[in-house]
């Protein structure tokens, strides 16, 4: 049975963060089950991009300072880290406030540039990785995920937040090699079997909505959840917005390649009370991440779909029914930053004709929806356009 805490915090003030926290972790046990003297703890905190604690884009310094001194009193030598998507992680750390909370507790900012090659003989789909030496080094790691929508996997909770145990640039070859969500959402649960982290503290007092999961809205859910186990955390909060968590790759493989469970009645609820968070308006897509393309749904549907493929073509098909980034151009700030992030050679956004007085371009047809520049867009320019076609046969 796995046991989710959830804990009402109003907002991101230290003292009743911290309160909140040891609640949750006195409910799972008490913190000595998470960590021994002597350990070297790593916290890993959501450091996606540099943006300010108000943007909501990172995981907030008050729930990081609370989980510092928590793990700190256990006599721990704790450290912490994560590779944000782009720039370095004290350059990201500074910025999302969590650089000057690490200086007051006195906590190092880890090794998160080394690359460790390591072995994963039980991965199910990805037998190897290449980790952090922080990750690699640290005797037990806490996850310190955030609350967003994601384009490609939908949501970013628990069991997405070790992408960042992976350095830097190397995360390019993951979205490059495993081009849909499902391969992506199947590397991503061998890679948390992988580094095991011992306890998850999920910041949901602010969650993010919309363009997730860097340029979405902040959404005010007052909750802190806890709990070992990434995949009942990402489910239990899939059901507060109510998102199907079996809509979720990371989700669904999560319990096939036994992460965790999503079964509602194989987890235990306890802190406060459920109907307190239910936030059923929480802006995100419901709908099935290309589940039409594996030939799921109605027959007619599928039948449908498999006329329009012969007779337009694949490519076109796909353009005409699979979701794409397209870029606001009155947004744009011609920065060139989703251009040198996206992983495809050739580039499947460029300028066009070298002319950088324009907005770039999407090439849909190379295009294969990682969506790397809509998460790493700095103006938010970059949205997720869903085909009218999708939308008709997405009901179906
Ligand atoms: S779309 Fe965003 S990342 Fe790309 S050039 Fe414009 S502002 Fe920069
Ligand atoms: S254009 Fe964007 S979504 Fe398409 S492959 Fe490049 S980074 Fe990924």
């Amino acid at each position: 049975m796995a046991e989710v805490v959830l804990v009402h915090c109003t907002s991101y003030d230290n003292h009743e963060v911290e309160g909140a926290i040891r609640r949750g972790i006195d409910l799972l046990g008490g913190v000595k089950r998470f960590a021994k003297k002597g350990e070297r703890i790593l916290l890993k905190p959501n450091l996606l991009a540099a943006d300010p604690p108000e943007k909501c884009t990172t995981t907030h310094p008050a729930v990081f300072g609370a989980a510092c001194r928590i793990f700190k009193e256990t006599g721990a030598r704790v450290s912490y880290g994560d590779s944000p998507g782009r720039g370095s992680s004290a350059s990201v750390a500074a910025q999302a406030g969590l650089h000057d909370v690490a200086v007051e507790e006195g906590i190092p900012l880890d090794d998160f540039q080394t690359v460790v090659e390591v072995s994963h003989k039980e991965g199910r789909q990805n037998k190897k990785f290449s980790l952090a030496k922080a990750v690699v080094d640290a005797d037990g790691v806490i996850s310190l995920p955030k609350l967003k929508s994601h384009a490609l996997e939908k949501i970013t909770g628990g069991v997405k937040n070790q992408f960042g145990c992976v350095p830097g640039f190397l995360k390019a070859e993951f979205h490059a090699k495993l081009t849909n969500a499902f391969e992506f959402g199947r590397m991503l649960v061998d890679l948390t079997n992988l580094v095991r982290p011992r306890l998850y503290i999920l910041d949901a007092v602010y969650a993010m909505e919309g363009n997730g999961s860097r340029s979405g809205n902040p959404r005010k859910m007052n909750l802190l959840m806890l709990s070992d186990d990434p995949v009942a955390i990402d489910a239990t909060a899939c059901r507060l917005i109510d998102v199907d968590p079996e809509l979720i790759p990371t989700i669904v493989y999560g319990q096939e390649f036994g992460c965790g469970t999503y079964l509602e009645e194989e987890i235990q609820l306890s802190g406060d009370p459920f109907q307190e968070f239910v936030c059923p308006d929480f802006d995100i897509d419901r709908g099935p991440i290309e589940k039409y393309v594996s030939g799921s749904g109605s027959k007619l549907a599928v039948v449908l779909l498999a006329i329009i493929k012969i007779k337009v073509g694949a490519r076109l098909f796909d353009n005409l029914l699979i979701s794409k980034p397209q870029i606001d151009a009155s947004k744009c700030l011609k920065c060139g930053i989703c251009i040198q992030i996206c992983p495809t050679q050739p580039k499947s956004i460029d300028w066009v004709d070298g002319d950088k007085s324009q907005p770039p371009r999407h090439d849909h047809n190379r295009c294969i929806r990682c969506f790397c520049c809509q998460e790493t867009c700095p103006e938010g320019a970059i949205f997720v356009k869903k085909p009218l076609l999708r939308k008709i046969f997405g009901k179906y």
